[in-house]
C-alpha cells in the first residue's frame, strides 16, 4: 500500500518461525530509523524477556475476539494454537503521517494483506534448508516439543507458498540478508559496514 499523499509504504515480511525474521527486522530498523514496525496483538503467553506493548500486546482470547468483532485488526490469523493480529488504527495513522510501516506476520495474515492492500510489498524470508530451520527452532529452546512440532509443520506450508510473494530472500548470513532486504525495499544507498 502506497499512501498517495505521502509516499509511505506498507511492507510485509513473512517467513517460517525460526528463520530469523526478528533479527533481520531489528537490524533493518536500527539502520533505517524512518521505518516503523507495527506491534501485534497475540494470545500467546510472553516468552522470557518479552515486554507487553513492546514485543506484543498480550491479550486473552476474550479481548482478542472483541477486537476481531469490532474490526480492530487489519489482518489476523491463528498460528500454532494462538491468535495474532495487526491493530488497524496505529498502522493507518503512521501511513497517513508519511511513515512506512513494516508488518512481521505469518502466511495467512500476509494473504489477507495481499487481498485488501494490493500495493503492499511482500517479502518472504526463507531458510538455507529445512534442516537448518529445525536446528534454529530447537536452538531457541523456549518452546515445548509440541509447539516445536506445530511450528515445523506450519513451516513446510509457508515455504511452499513463497512464490506468492514479490520477493524471496534466503537468510544464510544476517548482514547480507539485511542488505538485500534494503535493496528490495528501495533503501539501497547502504553498505555492509554501516
Ligand atoms: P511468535 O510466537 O514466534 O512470536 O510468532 C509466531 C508467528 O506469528 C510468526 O511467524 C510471526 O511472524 C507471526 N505473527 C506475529 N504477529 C503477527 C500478526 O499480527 N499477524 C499475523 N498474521 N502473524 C503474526
Amino acid at each position: 500500500m502506497f499512501s498517495r499523499m505521502t509516499n509511505s509504504r506498507l511492507i510485509v515480511i513473512t517467513g517460517p518461525s525460526g528463520v530469523g525474521k526478528g533479527c533481520l527486522v531489528s537490524e533493518l530498523l536500527r539502520r533505517n530509523n524512518h521505518l516503523w514496525l507495527s506491534v501485534s496483538a497475540t494470545t500467546r503467553a510472553p516468552r522470557r524477556g518479552e515486554v507487553d506493548g513492546e514485543h506484543y500486546f498480550f491479550l486473552d482470547r476474550e479481548k482478542f475476539s472483541e477486537l476481531v468483532k469490532a474490526d480492530g485488526f487489519l489482518e489476523w490469523a491463528e498460528f500454532a494454537g494462538n491468535c495474532y493480529g495487526t491493530p488497524r488504527e496505529q498502522v493507518n495513522q503512521k501511513l497517513r503521517s508519511g511513515v512506512s510501516v513494516l508488518l512481521e506476520i505469518e502466511l495467512e495474515g500476509a494473504r489477507q494483506v495481499r487481498k485488501n492492500f494490493p500495493d503492499a510489498f511482500k517479502i518472504f524470508i526463507s531458510p538455507p534448508s529445512f534442516e537448518e530451520l529445525e536446528r534454529r527452532i530447537r536452538g531457541r529452546a523456549t518452546d515445548s516439543e509440541e509447539a516445536i512440532q506445530r511450528r515445523l509443520f506450519r513451516a513446510k506450508d509457508e515455504i511452499n507458498a513463497q512464490n506468492e510473494f514479490d520477493s524471496v530472500i534466503v537468510n544464510q548470513d544476517l548482514s547480507k540478508a539485511v542488505l538485500e532486504l534494503e535493496q528490495k525495499i528501495g533503501l539501497s544507498n547502504s553498505t555492509l559496514n554501516d
